[in-house]
């Protein structure tokens, strides 16, 4: 589990993830606020709770590239 600022609008978030020996792969979750993608080592994905709203004043949705 980790608490996070996210680095595009600014809202906090928790991911709740969960640890597997053996079973753990990059799982991607999404910003609560503006669908921003990230990355995580993790067995399954990962629940995401937002913990503060977004503080950049905006409403738009980040754009995940589809590369990564
Ligand atoms: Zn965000």
């Amino acid at each position: 589990m980790s608490d996070q600022t996210c680095n595009h609008c600014g809202a906090r978030m928790r991911a709740m993830d969960t640890q597997q020996a053996g079973h753990n792969e990059n799982e991607a979750y999404y910003c609560p606020a503006c669908n921003k993608r990230f990355k995580v080592y993790a067995a399954f994905t990962p629940t995401v709770t937002l913990l503060s709203p977004r503080t950049d004043g905006k409403t738009d949705q980040y754009q995940n590239s589809e590369a990564d």
